[in-house]
């Protein structure tokens, strides 16, 4: 390798190494199953649906029914309809956002780093158009440790 080469190949491995894991914003969701322009997402959702999933909110703490929802049945992406969490997975967390210790299955979510906070955390997102859901921690309850704490109304609910 030459100085020259040698030089290019750092300049372009420090600028892959600046992006983010995972392109959040907007047209990166190309990459998805469920495509949609923004002015279609904003058509289709409520607002508040729309804050969560298209512009990466947060619902206010305790205000999302489905805090409350005790049945047996599957929650599903309120943007495309892509199943998510099972009802067996979900536990009281005393966060007031919907918490489950797991996703339904391992194509349910994706993973990304959301640097929005002072530190990184585990966003994640539907894997079938994109869709923020909320993050995961590593204090969630046996047997996965794992806390996925998500926005009521990024979520719909089907009973079984
Ligand atoms: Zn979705």
């Amino acid at each position: 390798m030459t100085r020259r080469t040698f030089i290019a190949t750092l300049l372009a491995a420090t600028a892959i190494a600046a992006v983010p894991r995972f392109l959040v914003a907007g047209d990166s969701f190309k990459e998805f199953a469920v495509t949609k322009s923004d002015e279609e997402w904003k058509a289709q959702l409520t607002p508040e649906a729309y804050k969560v999933l298209r512009k990466h909110g947060t619902e206010p703490s305790g205000t999302s029914p489905l805090n409350y929802e005790k049945r047996k049945g599957v929650f599903h992406c309120a943007g495309c309809d892509w199943p998510l969490y099972s009802s067996d997975a979900k536990f009281e967390s005393g966060t007031g956002w919907p918490s489950f210790f797991e996703p339904i299955n391992d194509k349910a979510l994706g993973l990304s780093v959301d640097h929005r906070l002072f530190y990184p955390r585990d966003e994640v997102h539907c894997a079938h158009c994109g869709g923020h859901l909320g993050h995961v921690f590593d204090d969630g309850p046996p047997p996965t440790g794992k806390r996925y704490c998500m926005n009521g109304v990024a979520m719909t609910f089907k009973p079984l």
